[in-house]
């Protein structure tokens, strides 16, 4: 885990780190230049990728490299995806017509992407398949004094009932299909957020409700690991 040091909780503002949190300042702020120049628009997401530390979130030998646009790997094959892609799929969430309240995650993976979602989302549910990444992403978020989310060891293809539905859904694997689960558990005006497709690219689609089902708009080409069965 990289140097760092949080001497207050996030208070709205900033969060005042120390050593690496500190000099790596400049890097985030040319990441944000970068992202606005790929068309990130919104100015309240755009503040808080300036602020938040996501070297904390990878391991110490990767730090260097965690402003870069690239994705990078977290362990067990998986990766932190590359900002852009963090950032469009947040900014999906706050075009909707109201601020959703409620948000569940699919793949917490290093906990980067529920940060930036429980810094902007009253309230967080994120589901991780890989047990061993829950306890890691669980110090990042205390270190930045992020209490509104609740993370379980869970398989995502079923969502998570007991605190359904949602406002929205953001994953953060790919599946084949759409999961009907996770579906099910979004409300009635919710958005799911999701990459679908199997094989090296998927298409970063936009789900909303309907009357008569469900609409899919399809945004991007992007790469992500494959959302997984069961446990580990
Ligand atoms: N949002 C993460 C991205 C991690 S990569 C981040 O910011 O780092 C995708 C994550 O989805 C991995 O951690 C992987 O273990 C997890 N995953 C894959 N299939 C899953 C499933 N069925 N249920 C829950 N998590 C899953």
């Amino acid at each position: 885990m990289a140097d760092y040091r949080v001497a207050e909780g996030h208070t709205g503002g900033s969060w005042n780190l120390q050593g690496i949190g500190m000099t790596s300042q400049r890097t985030r702020n040319r990441m944000v230049n970068r992202l606005r120049e790929q068309g990130i628009k919104h100015e309240e997401l755009l503040a808080l990728m300036s602020r938040m530390p996501r070297h904390i979130f990878l391991d110490e030998a990767l730090s260097h490299r965690a402003y870069e646009d690239i994705s990078l790997p977290i362990g067990h094959q998986q990766t932190l995806s590359r900002p852009w892609v963090v950032a469009r799929m947040t900014e999906l969430l706050l075009e909707m017509p109201e601020r959703p309240r409620k948000v569940l995650e699919i793949g917490t993976g290093s906990g980067y992407q529920s940060a930036i979602l429980a810094s902007l989302f009253e309230r967080v549910v994120s589901l991780e398949r890989i047990g061993s990444f829950q306890a890691k992403a669980q110090k990042c978020f205390q270190a930045l004094g992020l209490d509104n989310l609740e993370l379980h060891h869970a398989d995502g293809h079923d969502g998570w009932e007991a605190q359904a539905p949602y406002d929205a859904i953001l994953v953060t694997a790919a599946p084949d299909v759409i999961p009907p689960r996770l579906l099910e558990q979004l409300s009635d005006t919710g958005v799911m957020v999701l990459p679908v497709g199997s094989g090296e690219e998927q298409s970063l689609t936009r789900v909303t409700l309907n009357a008569s089902g469900h609409t899919s708009d399809v945004l991007a080409a992007v790469h992500f690991v494959p959302l997984q069965q069961g446990l580990v």
